[in-house]
């Protein structure tokens, strides 16, 4: 997004001041304001990152997950696949607004521009696939408990219900993408699915916005070498490693904050 189109879309929606002291910022920096890119609604962080993106470490050993999800993938996906993004990430926000902000900042703001393209797709990226590792546990699998369990009975009649939900969703991604199962504005749980790397906190790039607390990977890169062409196999197995536990933190956070 040009200066002029931010100016504009940022008056219009009222937040001029906002607009104002991301300017003066990006003055600091010394940026050029041609390059300026960002989501104009939601004014810029206050909190700035002071490092370089990582790699995280993975939460359990590589062949933690077997039988469901085998060693080989494990070493390819985190450690060339994710790092991969990390690399790309650091170089595509170079020279940008978003040179020094914190990964969720840029997942939220980041746009459907072309001059977004790369940043949009290696932050997406980085987040989807911290968020994955700690999704799933070698102690996972069986059914949610607590509040997240009652909502899901609210939501959508049973467990199984959810499972079916969210299985379609994930088998229905043409290509390459993620599934989700999300809170809403409105505190109620949604499944959704969105292309390549994109995720339910990109406002203005996805159709329904949310707060993700599950996700699947259903590149094939996740899956192939071990279920093939047979990806609902490999969702099935998801469910097996799924960390509920964590999933209904999340579903807490989200809910009471
Ligand atoms: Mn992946």
């Amino acid at each position: 997004m040009k200066k002029r189109t931010f100016l504009k879309t940022g008056l219009f929606f009222g937040v001029a001041t906002a607009a104002s002291s991301f300017l003066d910022a990006c003055k600091t920096a010394g940026k050029n304001p041609e390059s300026i890119t960002a989501n104009p609604v939601i004014p810029p962080p206050k909190l700035r990152r002071t490092t370089p993106f990582e790699l995280p470490k993975l939460p359990y050993a590589k062949e933690a997950l077997e039988p469901h999800i085998d060693k080989m993938t494990m070493e390819i996906h985190h450690d060339r696949h994710h790092q991969g993004y990390v690399n790309k990430l650091n170089d595509a926000v170079k020279n940008t607004v978003y040179a020094d902000y914190e990964l969720y900042d840029i997942v939220a703001r980041v746009t459907t521009s072309d001059e977004d393209r790369n940043i949009r797709n290696n932050a997406g990226g980085h987040w989807n696939h911290s968020f994955f590792w700690e999704t799933m546990s070698p102690d996972g699998g069986g059914a949610p408990g607590g509040e997240l369990a009652t909502a899901i009975s609210k939501q959508f009649g049973s467990f199984d219900e959810l499972k079916n939900l969210f299985g379609t969703a994930a088998k229905g991604v043409f290509g390459s993408g993620w599934a989700w199962l999300c809170v809403g504005k409105d505190k109620g749980l949604f499944v959704s699915s969105t292309p390549n790397q994109d995720n339910p906190l990109m406002l203005g790039v996805v159709q329904k916005t949310g707060t993700p607390i599950l996700g699947i990977d259903v590149w094939e890169h996740a899956y192939y070498l071990k279920y093939q062409n047979k990806r609902p196999d490999y969702v099935s197995a998801f469910f097996n490693v799924i960390n509920w536990k964590e999933v209904g933190m999340r579903y807490e956070k989200a809910m009471f904050g």
